[in-house]
């Protein structure tokens, strides 16, 4: 068999040896959900009734319960012009006003809004008070840029409050916010800043990353460069103190403008489906999507799923969301959800091994955070490193943990349960998506009896099927098909900016105009769960048979040497596509070239069938990831293919790929 190898640096830690026999363990596992958790859970299993008696009417009682208005809304639905939804027609809400200003008139002024832990260790605790200040002041400092209602603004910032004070601006102002990724490339941001037309850029000097400054402004002076642009000004904070250029005339100092501007700032509402923001998608599959927000619908199902999914219990929790506020999760579960129902968070700046590899346990423990809200590829990561680590710490706080991003493999929800959890915290497996601005699959803690590994059922409110080729539902277990959505929802996806026919084809053509095509295929279970299998476009076709990447790589996952794993299915003469794998091996793990490979191989027949057996399985240092953390298999595939490796622009660090081809030509 010719496969190729890096052989891993050698290295003395042990390796983490899972349980013997994953289902076995499960089966002994009772995930109902526990009385003390059923007692105090925001949800309930009520809620699933009233939101299928009458959706609207459910909607509409979540959004005037959760958020205030400035004027009522007159008609809970518009879907006169689908795939194009108008909600709560008529009303009017200033979002940062919600997320802020009637947190401090209700006498919450002195609850901690924030508590923020840069990577270096300084610290700021943020009241709603001073929040409020700290958005009042940008929201002048940038109406004195010139902007105004309707201006779009673009924020490449780091994970500091500056960058949550900025979107708050944006949106008291109602000029909507493009954020983007700290971590993209110059010409990344050209494309967005220009797609979007935005105004005026914020940014920062650098953030620091891994304990050393890594520029953002440069960046931002090559993607302006050349004077073709739609940018007038550009705001910058100083984190690192690293030496900038400047451009007389267009730069202006945070410290220089923000800080002498007054608290005072009257925010005006703004009709419900105003624009919020534009937010490109990860990338994963393509050219990224401008996926536009508008205002009412939104801040409803966030705050909503902030409160019944995460159990966000605002006068006693400390909520964390580690996800970057470049991505989706960072603007809904970190700004507008949170904030909206006055909680108390938690924000890092940094990666989770600095200064050491117990960073997030040590915040932990630090704040007593109570619920924890992550992604797969971290806990995987943590595995990695070894449960060790975490038992360091007082982990004792946590009351929920969450999930998203990614299917999260049975063995990596038991780790986090077991390590992170107390071996009783439920975890939220959440499904969702930059479209769907909001969760829409999902369990809810004191409602529902855990599955590890499957996001379960819709939330109340929403509704999904899984259709077959000829797009016809079925409920039948273990057959592959789409997941669709079958109800429009208020966070709905408004549009892609500017491009309302590639929204059509994108999302409502597929299955016609009664389906919102979400892109990933999905299989229920004897009891009715759902099952995420990653992309549509990741299924595999192996001889006449479907083959989900996403169950082949949890079958991987779970053999004792592997950390990590990606599988693509590759062009094959014989069977028409083939399983290939590129894994990781755990920390300790050692490889012993084909020998490791066949026993990877004998494991995936064992776990799934040898259909799903891989053709090839090569064994790399590190995989492709987008800065949310997802691996980009069609990286994998082209290097699978023997084909020129594609766009590499939104990866987190593209030298990936240049490392994973150097070693595979070396050892071929
Ligand atoms: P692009 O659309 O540009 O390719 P992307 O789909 O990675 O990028 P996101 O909107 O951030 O961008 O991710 C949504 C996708 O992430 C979902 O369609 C799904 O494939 C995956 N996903 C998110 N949460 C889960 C989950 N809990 N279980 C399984 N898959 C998930
Ligand atoms: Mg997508």
């Amino acid at each position: 068999m010719s496969c190729c190898h890096i052989t891993l640096a050698p290295n003395d830690e042990e390796p983490e040896v899972p349980d013997e026999n994953l289902s076995s363990h499960l089966a002994e596992l009772d995930l109902s959900p526990s009385e003390e958790l059923k007692a105090q859970a925001v949800g309930t299993e009520d809620l699933f009734a009233e939101a299928e008696s009458d959706p609207e009417a459910f909607w509409a009682r979540q959004a005037r319960e959760r958020l205030t208005w400035s004027k009522d809304f007159d008609q809970t639905l518009d879907w006169s012009e689908a795939p194009f939804a108008k909600w709560f027609v008529g009303g009017e809400l200033n979002v940062a006003h919600n997320c802020v200003d009637r947190h401090v008139e209700a006498g919450n002024g002195d609850r901690v809004a924030l508590h923020f832990e840069g990577e270096g260790g300084d610290t700021r605790t943020v009241t709603y008070a001073q929040l409020k200040d700290d958005v009042c002041r940008a929201a002048n400092a940038l109406v004195e840029l010139g902007v105004s209602k309707g201006d779009r603004v673009a924020i490449y910032l780091p994970m500091i409050p500056e960058a949550i004070a900025t979107m708050l601006a944006c949106a008291r102002l109602g000029a909507p916010h493009s954020v983007i990724f700290g971590g993209f490339s110059a010409e990344a941001l050209r494309t967005r800043i220009n797609d979007a037309e935005a105004r005026v850029v914020v940014t920062a000097d650098g953030q620091w990353r891994r304990g050393k400054a890594a520029p953002l402004k440069p960046a931002v002076d090559e993607a302006l460069a050349g004077g073709d642009t739609p940018v007038e000004k550009v705001l910058v904070v100083k984190r690192t103190e690293s030496e900038v250029e400047w451009t007389d005339g267009r730069d202006v100092w945070w410290h220089d403008l923000v800080d002498g501007q007054s608290t005072e700032h009257t925010a005006e509402p703004m009709d419900a489906e105003h624009p919020l923001f534009i937010l490109y998608t990860s990338g994963t599959t393509g050219k990224p999507k401008g996926i536009f927000h508008t205002t009412g619908g939104y801040l409803t199902q966030t705050a909503y799923t902030n409160a019944v999914v995460h159990d966000v219990h605002p006068e006693t929790d400390v909520y964390w969301c580690t996800a970057d506020i470049g991505w989706v999760t960072g603007h809904s579960y970190i700004v507008y959800g949170p904030l909206a129902n006055g909680a108390t968070q938690v924000l890092y700046e940094g990666t989770p091994d600095t200064p050491h590899q117990g960073r997030w346990w040590e915040i932990v423990e630090k704040y007593k955070v109570s619920i924890l809200y992550t992604a797969p590829t971290a806990i995987r990561t943590f595995m990695k490193w070894g449960s060790d680590i975490p038992a360091k710490f007082d982990l004792s706080s946590i009351r929920v943990l969450g999930s998203v991003g990614e299917p999260i493999n049975p063995e990596a929800w038991l780790w986090y349960r077991k390590n992170i959890g107390g071996d009783k915290a439920p975890i939220v497996d959440t499904w969702w998506q930059t479209e769907t601005g909001a969760i829409m699959i999902s369990p809810l803690p004191g409602v529902t009896t855990l599955e590890p590994g499957s996001a379960q059922r819709p939330i109340p409110g929403i509704s999904a099927e899984i259709l077959d080729d000829e797009g016809k539902p079925f409920t039948e277990p273990d057959k592959v098909g789409y997941l669709v959505l079958t109800q429009p929802w208020p966070s709905m996806l408004r549009g892609i900016w500017g491009d309302p026919e590639r929204y059509k084809e994108t999302y409502w053509s597929r299955f016609g105009e009664k389906y919102y095509f979400a892109g990933d295929g999905a299989k229920y279970d004897e009891k009715g769960n759902i099952w995420l299998l990653g992309r549509v476009d990741d299924v595999m076709n192996v001889s006449g048979h479907r083959l989900s990447t996403a169950e082949i790589e949890s079958a991987l996952v779970s053999h004792p040497s592997v950390a990590e794993a990606a599988v693509v299915g590759a062009t094959d003469e014989t069977t028409g596509q083939a399983v290939v794998a590129f894994v990781i091996l755990r920390g300790g793990a050692e490889d012993h070239g084909d020998q490791t490979v066949q026993e990877l191989r004998n494991h995936v027949a064992k776990e799934i069938g040898p259909i799903a057996k891989p053709r090839q399985i090569m064994v790399v240092p590190e995989l492709p990831k987008t800065r949310s953390g997802k691996i980009m298999r069609r990286l994998l595939k082209d290097v699978a293919e023997n084909r020129e490796v594609g766009d590499v622009t939104t990866l987190a660090d593209s030298s990936v790929m240049n490392l994973i081809q150097q070693g595979l030509s070396k050892d071929s």
